[in-house]
C-alpha cells in the first residue's frame, strides 16, 4: 500500500494542471467548488477508509472518527471500497446518512442555489482523487508494493 504522503502528492501535482484547465472553462465559483470538493476527498475521504486499524484520513475526522468504524468494519481493505465507482458510491451514502438530517435541518438557512452543472463539478472534484488514489493502490500492487 503507498503511504499517505504518497497519495496526497500525487493528488496536489494532478490537481495543478487539472486546476489550469478548469480554469479556462469553468466559472470561478465552479473552480472554487472544484477544488474544495477535491480537497476534501484527497485528506477526509480516502479509500482507505476501510483500515480497520485507522487510516491517517480517518485521524483527520478527529472526534468524528467514530462514524467510520463500521464503514471499515464492514469493508474489506481494497475490496468494495477501492473500486472507481461503487467504491466512491459507497462513501458517499455512508456519509450522507450521517449528514441527511443536518442538511435537511438547515436546508433553508444554507440557500445554496446549486445548478445541476455544480453539482457535477462537486461530484467530479470528489471522484477524480479517489479514482487516483485506486489507480496508484493497483500501480503499487503491479510493482510489488515500491510505492
Ligand atoms: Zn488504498
Amino acid at each position: 500500500m503507498p503511504r499517505d504522503e504518497v497519495h496526497a502528492i500525487v493528488g496536489v501535482v494532478v490537481l495543478i494542471p487539472v486546476l489550469y484547465l478548469a480554469w479556462e472553462r469553468l466559472s470561478s465559483s465552479d473552480v472554487l467548488l472544484f477544488t474544495l470538493a477535491y480537497l476534501f476527498s484527497l485528506l477526509w475521504l480516502s479509500p482507505d477508509l476501510d483500515l480497520d486499524r485507522g487510516s491517517r484520513s480517518m485521524r483527520r475526522w478527529g472526534i468524528l472518527a467514530a462514524i467510520w468504524i463500521p464503514y471499515a468494519k464492514l469493508m474489506r481493505h481494497r475490496g468494495l471500497s477501492h473500486s472507481l465507482v461503487a467504491g466512491f458510491v459507497s462513501r458517499l451514502a455512508y456519509l450522507g446518512v450521517f449528514l441527511l438530517p443536518i442538511i435537511l435541518l438547515t436546508e433553508h438557512r444554507l440557500n445554496l442555489n446549486l445548478t445541476t452543472a455544480s453539482v457535477g463539478v462537486f461530484i467530479l472534484g470528489m471522484w477524480v482523487p479517489h479514482a487516483l488514489h485506486v489507480l496508484l493502490d493497483r500501480l503499487d500492487e503491479a510493482l510489488g508494493g515500491r510505492l
